[in-house]
């Protein structure tokens, strides 16, 4: 760890709480956060950890994670606060991967393109929406997409066009030990009127549908295919409001779970068994996590 500590030109956070990395606010200690400053920073650091075997874990900004109480053994890079360069050239876009999506939708917008407005208001950095291929109110990231770059653990970098990559929803099948440090998009031009219009729908459909004053991971669970939405049945199953500690299914959206304040990971792991559990038992649907676990015991989300 010294040695890595040393190698690090960027920001290295030993021992640091994931709650203040998450969106949930919950989280134990990594054994390292690690915000490194430049490609090769992070190239001479993925090399050492690599060399000695340290497990290591990639986030963005948190906002689709949930960390067990007892923390990552392990090194948690992110890009979020030093690779955030974003370039327009007509209408092709480059940005790296710690870039926030909002920014990326607003700056497209201004500059008339269509493609990423009905991403507004997902939180999260380009890296994390690429991973999940984040989606709502129809459009999704990967579908204006056309190149992404990566390092491996060695420090070396790869190009994938966007067909060596499969996208679907809220799933890719980018590799776990490389790190996403940036992507090409060639979006397309359109009137104002209509980007503006789809903008504010999907702006006022989040408002109406998410409990957005309250600290949460989005949805917790995907929509099952070709079923009702996880969070109409979750509804169904009797469960809104169900408590366990400041841990809470959303009374406005039931595929929300919220932290009131003091929340442990363990609180929401058991809201999570029981929705399962329930929507299994009423409708004999297992329901699939949409959120990322990080730290968590083999079946610790298992009714
Ligand atoms: C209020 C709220 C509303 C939301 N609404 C939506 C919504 O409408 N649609 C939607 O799709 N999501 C939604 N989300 C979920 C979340 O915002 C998205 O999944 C987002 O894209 C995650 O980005 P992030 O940077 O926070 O990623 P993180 O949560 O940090 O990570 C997500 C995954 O990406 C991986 N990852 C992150 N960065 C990199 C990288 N550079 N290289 C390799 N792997 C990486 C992580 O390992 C993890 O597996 C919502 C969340 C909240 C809190």
């Amino acid at each position: 760890m010294t040695q890595l500590r040393n190698t690090v030109q960027g920001t290295f956070l030993e021992n640091e709480p994931m709650a203040k990395h998450t969106t949930y606010g919950i989280g134990g200690p990594a054994a390292a956060y690690i915000t490194p400053a430049d490609k090769q920073d992070l190239a001479s650091a993925l090399q050492c950890a690599h060399k000695h075997s340290i497990p290591v874990f990639f986030v963005g900004s948190g906002s689709n994670l949930l960390v067990s109480d007892k923390g990552i053994d392990g090194l948690v890079f992110t890009l979020g606060k030093s690779f955030v360069n974003l370039e327009f050239d007509q209408n092709k876009v480059f940005a790296e991967s710690g870039v926030m999506l909002g920014k990326m939708v607003k700056e497209a917008t201004k500059r008339n393109l269509t493609g990423l407005e009905s991403l507004v208001g997902v939180p999260g950095t380009l890296g994390g929406a690429l991973v999940m291929n984040a989606g709502a109110f129809g459009g999704e990231i990967s579908n204006y997409l056309t190149s992404v770059e990566v390092m491996t653990m060695e420090g070396n970098l790869k190009n994938y066009s966007a067909e060596d990559i499969s996208f679907s929803y809220r799933h890719s099948t980018f590799r776990d030990d490389e790190i996403i440090l940036g992507a090409e998009f060639e979006l397309l031009e359109a009137d104002p009127d209509s980007i503006q219009s789809e903008k504010s729908k999907a702006s006022e459909g989040r408002k109406k549908t998410q409990p957005l004053r309250f600290r949460s991971a989005g949805s917790v669970f995907k929509n099952p295919e070709g079923e009702k939405a996880a969070g109409y049945l979750i509804d169904k199953a009797g469960l809104k409001g169900t408590r366990i500690g400041d841990a809470e299914i959303s009374e406005h959206h039931a595929n929300f779970f919220i932290n009131h304040g003091e929340a442990k990971a363990e609180d929401i792991a058991h809201l999570i068994r029981i929705a399962r559990k329930e929507v299994m038992d009423q409708f004999g649907i297992m329901l699939d996590l949409e959120i990322k676990t990080l730290g968590f015991k083999e079946g610790a989300f298992t009714p």
